[in-house]
């Protein structure tokens, strides 16, 4: 069906001004939103899934879920201040000319994507609407210090963070949220040739996976905001002390609203100040808060000066690494499906593996002992990993999946040495001491006293008989022994840093 977005006849408003949507879902705080309002004319606004580009054609299928919700909360809170949302699939230069040429729209409002690929695709779109005399007007929404700066004295990007953050910091304040617009002019044209969004099949069929997503989130701006308004009134006021606990929540789980920009990193930055300034907040909480928003910044700047990151070590010197292949070696390709399902026999690394198949997220404190375990102790390539992440978190994002990735693996900015290896044992009795997380997620081995939860096949016999755990059976028996895997990983890494030497 071809588009039609014909003027009425009737109308004899002014031209309208196009809002193109991407990973900003949201009204509140959105630049582009507010300057296409600012300009005088009735919005046409449009949300353009465009699958000749990377970021599109990629979605994993737990981000899928996400933006079909995301687009359907989206779609609703735009109804309400009488607005449409127009979609279509298709690639986006294309569908702009369309739109502009049929609504005789000269001007397109959006908020830039900061990933490197999509700056480029954006920039190519604009020279090409510029020679038919189109506008396309961009906005910083994303981040709080948008790239390139800071710069180091060099002229360098920064590569360890607590420099990085420091740079931010001296740089001017991030200015406060833009509020919610008032009800803007909808433009008047019909919309033939539109998409319904259920035709994209974004949600999953048979099976259908998506219970556990569906019942730990509520995407949309609306949803980000209680997010933030039950973390504010909850965990943010233990968060310096307890953010590393997995058991109970103690983070603000607002990452996939953050990465659909369905809430903006000003708004949170602001929120945390403003609670610090009334004493609603202790200011050291909302410091540690406002600096992990500052290692989302780092990742971001990353991947800007190193477009590979997602594909490339950091450290060329791992180019070498003697990683074991899953596609190529059988005992090797059983230990990846075993982490990716949850059964390697290490209960605190299965517990996150199985959060986040059910609930599409992981706490991130599990996030690095999960993926130090499948680089470390199973060698496998961190590029493994991040793809399988990519597909099942609902905030995955090529920028901290990658960077965090590359950091765990050794081989990124600011990078945890890759000799230092997380003991799955330890760091569960360390961080789920009371075994409240094993437990939830592990049902199987709930049985078992704390003393042997983490650790179950060193459980004497009539313990396990006691918590009915038949190992090998109900629960498996590690995949590696980690000591030596620890030994294997060491001898792999002493090899790249001779060669180097
Ligand atoms: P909070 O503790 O409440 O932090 C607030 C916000 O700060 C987060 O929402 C997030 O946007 C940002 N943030 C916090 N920690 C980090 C971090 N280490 N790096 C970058 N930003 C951070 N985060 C993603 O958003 N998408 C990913 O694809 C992703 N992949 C990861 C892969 C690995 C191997 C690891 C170790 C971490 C990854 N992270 C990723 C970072 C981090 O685990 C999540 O951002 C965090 O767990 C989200 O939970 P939260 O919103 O409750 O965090």
């Amino acid at each position: 069906m071809t588009l039609n977005l014909g003027r009425d006849p009737q109308v004899t408003d002014s031209n309208p001004a196009i809002l193109w949507f991407r990973r900003d879902l949201r009204l509140g705080d959105n630049p582009a939103l507010q300057a296409a309002i600012d300009s005088g004319r009735p919005l046409l606004a449009c949300f353009l899934l465009d699958e000749t580009r990377d970021e599109w054609r990629s979605l994993g299928g737990a981000a899928r879920w996400w933006l079909h919700r995301s687009l359907d909360a989206l779609q609703a809170d735009l109804a309400r201040h009488g607005l449409t949302l127009f979609l279509k699939r298709g690639p986006a230069g294309d569908l702009l000319r369309e739109i502009a040429g049929s609504s005789g729209a000269d001007r397109i409002y959006c908020n830039r994507l900061p990933e490197p690929a999509e700056a480029a695709a954006d920039r190519e779109i604009a020279r090409s609407l510029a020679a038919d005399g189109i506008t396309l007007e961009q906005h910083d929404a994303a981040l709080l210090f948008p790239p390139p700066q800071p710069l180091n004295g060099s002229g360098a990007p920064y590569k360890v963070f607590s420099a990085f953050w420091r740079a931010c910091l001296a740089l001017p304040e991030p200015s406060g949220p833009l509020p919610l617009p008032g009800r803007p002019r909808a433009a008047a044209c019909s919309r033939t040739g539109a998409d319904r969004l259920a035709d994209w099949k974004l949600l999953p069929t048979a099976p259908d996976w998506s219970g556990g997503l569906q019942a730990a989130w509520s995407p949309g701006e609306q949803g980000a905001h209680r997010c933030l308004e039950a973390f504010m009134e909850g965990a943010a006021r233990t968060y310096a002390a307890d953010r590393d606990l997995p058991g109970k929540t103690t983070t603000s789980r607002l990452s996939p609203h953050l990465h659909w920009g369905e809430i903006s990193p000003r708004a949170l930055w602001h929120a945390m100040r403003t609670a610090a300034a009334s004493g609603a907040l202790g200011s050291r909480h909302a410091e540690k808060f406002i600096a992990e928003l500052g290692w989302r910044e780092f990742s971001h700047h990353l991947l800007y000066h190193y477009p590979t990151l997602p594909t490339h070590n950091m450290n060329p010197r791992f180019d070498a690494f003697a990683w074991a292949d899953p596609d190529r070696d059988r005992p090797t390709g059983a230990a990846l499906r075993a982490w990716q399902r949850g059964r390697t026999g290490y209960p605190i690394v299965d517990a996150g593996m199985r959060e986040l198949w059910h609930s599409g997220w992981m706490h991130n404190r599990i996030r690095m002992v999960a993926a130090s375990f499948l680089v470390k102790d199973l060698r496998i390539d961190w590029r493994h990993g991040a793809a399988w992440f990519w597909d099942t978190l609902v905030d995955a994002d090529r920028a901290n999946n990658s960077a965090s990735w590359q950091w765990v693996a050794g081989c990124g900015a600011d990078a945890a040495p890759f000799f230092r290896i997380f003991n799955p044992v330890l760091q569960g009795r360390k961080f789920d001491a009371d075994g409240d997380y094993v437990r939830h997620w592990v049902p199987e081995l709930a049985g078992l006293p704390d003393r042997h939860l983490h650790a179950p096949w060193q459980a004497p016999a009539e313990i396990l008989a006691g918590a009915d755990v038949r190992l090998g059976d109900s629960y498996p028996r590690p995949v590696v022994e980690h000591a030596e895997a620890r030994r294997h990983a060491l001898a792999a890494f002493a090899a790249i840093k001779e060669a180097a030497e």
